[in-house]
């Protein structure tokens, strides 16, 4: 075998990824089994998002564009982010990537040195921690409670943060949990952050948009405006338009880090797929009733999925604010079948249920089953049945 760098060696696959190609081997091997592992949403993408593609293709435009996006694309963030979240930024502040997961990949190669700490609350996000240590540097797990909707607390983020302590990383509406944080839990978090100046902060709005509540969205720029200079906002076109697969992320911040983040990118992929840029540009600029529809059918599935889930014997479930997560604690099914690993658990329920969901260690919170109800109720109901016979 070639040897490897300790880098690479450091580091897991994508866990996620992983629970839907197992499922898909199984499935190809002619098992009948259900996936809800997938981050994705089920809905195509939207008609005039594919449109505005394909227009792009005819006219042309399938060359090189600028590194860090097209003027046009940049334009409709810029006026998103103005319209949607109260913030304002230059052209220079932006950078358009080949995915959300790109744009944290450029931030953490662009801001971390080796020794480096990032506060990363669990559950989170699959890839943070590993994107962390790609970045030679340290992710800080910090657990929350599940009493707490699982949100980091100020006392949490004041006892982990020492000298060296560079980024606190917050997603809200979060991957996993589905829970976002208030504006008055943000502002608590702020209020830790004002008393350490060198400290940034990235604010992950994947999910901004899949959201119950009439409230408007809040991120932490919204709950404190004096972090502005050093907050990262990361977004992306993936889970509000359904365009998991055109690879269409953004970060906004500091242009100097902006320009960083834009060099490391200028020397691994380049711009991000012109015609999926020229797709993304039609779904931030135009009529966002898709999103409405989508988020709507969202809700009637996360009633279903959680009064479902609280049903099962040794089984419990948070509600959650938005997403398409419910994140389960199986704490006591598992103990009823004599079972303390929730990997093996999750082999367990794939096998006896055919159904495939992701264990909460993969997201640092052992215990949990994470079911993503991105599809049909049908298909819902189907899977709950299974699960509760396994049971
Ligand atoms: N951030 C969060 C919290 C996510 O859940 C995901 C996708 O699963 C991403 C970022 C990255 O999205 P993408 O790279 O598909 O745009």
């Amino acid at each position: 075998d070639v040897q490897l760098s300790l880098r690479v060696s450091a580091i897991k696959p994508s866990p996620t990824l992983a629970v839907t190609s197992r499922a898909a081997a199984l499935r190809a091997e002619g098992k009948d089994i259900i996936g809800l592992g997938a981050g994705e949403p089920d809905f195509d993408t939207p008609k005039h998002i594919k449109d505005a593609a394909i227009a792009a293709i005819s006219a042309g435009q399938t060359k090189y564009t600028a590194v860090d996006g097209t003027a046009e694309l940049k334009q409709a963030i810029i006026n998103k982010l103005s319209n949607d979240n109260q913030l304002i930024y230059q052209p220079n502040q932006i950078l358009v990537s080949s995915g959300g997961k790109q744009s944290f990949f450029n931030l953490a190669l662009a801001l971390l040195n080796p020794g480096d700490e990032v506060i990363i609350p669990a559950p989170y996000w699959v890839s943070y921690p590993d994107m962390v240590k790609i970045a030679e540097a340290r992710p800080i797990i910090i657990s929350t409670l599940e009493e707490n909707r699982f949100k980091l607390t100020a006392e949490q983020l004041s006892a982990a943060i020492t000298d060296k302590t560079r980024l606190v990383v917050l997603n809200s509406p979060s991957n996993p949990t589905g829970v976002a944080y208030t504006k008055a839990d943000l502002a608590a978090l702020a209020e830790v952050l004002q008393a350490h100046p060198k400290v940034l902060i990235a604010t992950d709005d994947m999910y901004e948009k899949i959201l119950w509540s009439d409230e408007p969205f809040c991120n932490i720029v919204n709950a404190a405006p004096d972090l502005y200079p050093r907050t990262i906002v990361l977004n992306g076109v993936s889970k509000a338009y359904s365009m998991t697969g055109w690879r269409i992320g953004y970060a906004a911040g500091p242009a100097n880090l902006i320009a960083a983040m834009k060099k490391i990118q200028s020397q691994s992929t380049s711009n991000a797929c012109s015609i999926s840029q020229a797709a993304a540009t039609a779904a931030l600029s135009n009529s966002q009733a898709c999103v409405k529809e989508m988020v709507k059918a969202f809700k009637v599935r996360h009633d279903l999925v959680v009064e479902r889930l609280n049903q099962l014997p040794g089984v419990s479930c948070i509600e959650a604010d938005g997403a398409f997560y419910a994140f389960a604690n199986f704490n006591e099914a598992m103990n009823n079948k004599g079972m303390n690993s929730d990997v093996d658990f999750a082999e367990y329920l794939l096998e006896q249920a055919r159904v495939a969901l992701v264990p909460g260690s993969a997201f640092g919170a052992p215990g949990y089953m994470r079911l993503s109800y991105a599809t049909s109720e049908a298909i819902l109901n189907e899977a709950l049945d299974r699960i509760h016979q396994a049971l």
